[in-house]
């Protein structure tokens, strides 16, 4: 039989109209409205046109597909009346995995977005006056609590007697509202082996040009010295700008001012000291093996003035930016308008009053990034290994080696914590296509890809989400 021609195949599709007519087609529009329905059958025949047009349907297909017409409406359909952001199993080992949304929340942050949202709450409202209030006194109360006590506990170390904070959208508008309220029109000193772009495009030197405050480049790429800072002041300097190096690592023949020296230098000249830390950990890193990460603290008893960090990094919140340090800079930060257009809103303010109270409490574990950071290697192999014993198939092949998750979200790239994968290979499949079967699961399954096989770190996988693994593991095996 001769082939048929385009124009042939494209006249086998129904119209539209026709379509709706379809009885089973009808009882969708019955119980789901003619509007989505029509919608869903419109994409459907576009669907169907297209892959006509790409040669990729013969008429045979075309008889196929249209038996089970109602059923593609259908499916179309409940695709397009679902979600798009939905859940994912993270077994990629990365805890503060931005593409995957960051911290995930702890219950009691849920439980206080749920209190705060169904209803009407003292957002900025004062109870006891009956007035007008503000809506960062919620959190700045227990940052203060958390950033203070620590001065309190050290004695002798204490160096700032009072710390306030505010929040805004994100840390990249920390640094914004900070450097246009402290530097605008005059110029900012930051070393050019901290000319930093952090992923999403936020990019230190158009942040600062964004923010009105002129940048000042000194040192190299490899090396800058304290005296390139002092030799760099002028009256129309207004801030020493020190950067977290997130995401990268400069090593062989470097050189970087201490922190002490930055605040010496600052203190002299009278000139304010910023620091960007990025992640900002409020834990102490060292608790879980990782070292030469700069915490909130230290940055504070090194003296430095104001400091801007990250909610859903290290700290395990919301997604907010957080800019702690001297009560009468953050203050200015509070009464300039882009703090108005930066501000967040209650539900973001409720997330991070109960994270906050969690330290407060030292609950660590309840803060689900702290809790995956403290996971043993030991713990993490044996549910690894318990999943390889619910998965029997003879194509599979599955083996638990040692590794290593990553902290990610900016905390240094070196920063890793020992753990053991899950490996596995396929025969007659390459390890990208078992991948993207396993991101095909529902939920979604991410996974790694490494020397042809997928690993699987169940460290960033919640132990109640190890079933839905064993499960797409032996649907993949069969298929
Ligand atoms: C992550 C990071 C930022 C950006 O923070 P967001 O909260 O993603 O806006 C800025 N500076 C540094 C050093 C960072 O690590």
């Amino acid at each position: 039989m001769k082939a048929a021609s385009r124009s042939d195949l494209y006249r086998k599709l129904p119209s539209v109209d026709d379509l709706l007519r379809d009885a089973a087609i009808a009882s969708l529009i019955a119980r789901e409205g003619h509007t989505a329905v029509a919608d869903a059958a419109r994409a459907v025949l576009a669907q169907w046109r297209g892959e006509i047009s790409a040669g990729h349907l013969d008429s045979a297909d075309i008889d196929l597909a249209l038996s089970g017409l109602a059923g593609a409406v259908e499916h179309q359909l409940r695709r397009a009346l679902t979600y798009s952001l939905r859940t994912v199993i993270n077994a990629t080992g990365v805890i503060l995995h931005t593409n995957l949304g960051r911290a995930p929340l702890a219950d009691s942050a849920v439980g206080h977005i749920r209190e705060t949202a169904t209803g009407y709450s003292n957002l900025e409202f004062d109870t006891s006056t009956g007035e007008r209030g503000k809506r960062d006194v919620h959190v700045d109360r227990l940052f203060q609590k958390l950033l203070n006590n620590e001065f309190v506990g050290e004695g002798a170390r204490t160096t700032q007697a009072n710390v306030s904070s505010i929040v805004v959208n994100n840390n990249a508008a920390a640094v914004l509202l900070a450097l246009n309220t402290l530097a605008e029109g005059g110029e900012v000193i930051v070393s050019r082996g901290e000319l930093v772009e952090i992923g999403g495009s936020f990019r230190i030197p158009d942040v600062m040009s964004k923010s009105g405050a002129i940048l000042r480049e000194i040192g190299t790429t490899n090396r800058t010295r304290i005296t390139d800072y002092e030799g760099a002041i002028h009256e129309n300097t207004r801030l020493l700008l020190r950067v977290h190096r997130s995401n990268f690592q400069i090593s062989g023949f470097t050189e970087q001012p201490s922190l002490e020296e930055l605040v010496s230098l600052s203190r002299k000249r009278g000139i304010p000291l910023m620091e960007d830390l990025g992640s900002g950990a409020l834990f102490d890193l060292r608790s879980v093996g990782i070292g030469g990460e700069p915490g909130v603290i230290d940055s504070l008893h090194a003296g430095v003035d104001v400091i801007t960090y990250s909610g859903d990094k290290l700290l395990g919140g919301p997604q907010a930016g957080i800019l702690s340090g001297r009560p009468h800079l953050i203050a200015r930060m509070r009464s300039n308008s882009l703090f108005r257009a930066l501000r967040v809103d209650k539900l973001t303010y409720a997330a991070m009053e109960a994270t906050l109270l969690a330290y407060v409490k030292r609950d660590h574990d309840t803060i689900p990034a702290l809790r995956l950071m403290r996971l043993s290697k030991e713990e993490i192999g044996a549910r690894a290994e318990a999943v390889t014993q619910k998965v029997r198939l003879p194509r599979l092949s599955l083996e638990v080696i040692d590794g290593e998750s990553v902290i990610g979200g900016g905390a240094a790239p070196s920063a890793v914590l020992p753990t053991r994968l899950l490996a596995v290979t396929c025969e007659g499949s390459s390890a990208d296509e078992l991948a993207a079967r396993l991101r095909a699961s529902d939920p979604p399954i991410i996974a790694r890809v490494e020397e042809s096989r997928v690993l699987l770190d169940l460290r960033t996988v919640f132990a109640e989400q190890d079933e839905s693994i064993a499960v797409a593991l032996n649907r993949l095996g069969r298929e």
